[in-house]
């Protein structure tokens, strides 16, 4: 993890605790992509959605703009997909049957991925925003 990175998503938070409305609709916005991509933080597709929402909420237009990507099932590309993988969280479905066919798949399975695979095999889909 980078350190910088590291520092710039303590800032956003800090920010967003104390900005005024506007700039605070922007740092939310900028920390729901740190989350989607990991930059700074560890990805996490819920964290990621869950700010880029406030974004949009707060009117933010890139955060409309992007509110659809964020929630895209990592299988089949369908929105919104509502679950997301329990162990890692930095992927989503929209439901069991497009977690196994990503855990499975001949190519780049999902189960190469996600955090402590070796554990066992699929986890429980928990609802996502
Ligand atoms: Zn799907
Ligand atoms: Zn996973």
């Amino acid at each position: 993890m980078e350190k910088d990175a590291a520092h710039g998503v303590a800032l956003l938070r800090q920010f967003i605790a104390q900005g005024d409305v506007e700039d605070a609709v922007m740092a939310q916005y900028t920390l729901a992509l740190c989350y989607k991509v990991g930059d700074g933080v560890e990805a996490d597709t819920v964290q990621a959605a869950m700010w880029c929402q406030r974004a949009a909420d707060g009117g933010d237009a890139k955060a409309i703009e992007m509110l659809p990507l964020i929630r895209t099932c990592d299988f089949c590309g369908t929105t919104p997909a509502r679950q997301h993988c329990n162990r890692c969280r930095k992927v989503r479905y929209c439901g069991a049957a497009c977690q196994e066919g990503h855990w499975n798949r001949a190519t780049d399975p999902h189960k190469g991925h996600c955090r402590r695979a070796t554990d066992g095999g699929l986890t429980t889909l928990t609802q996502a925003l």
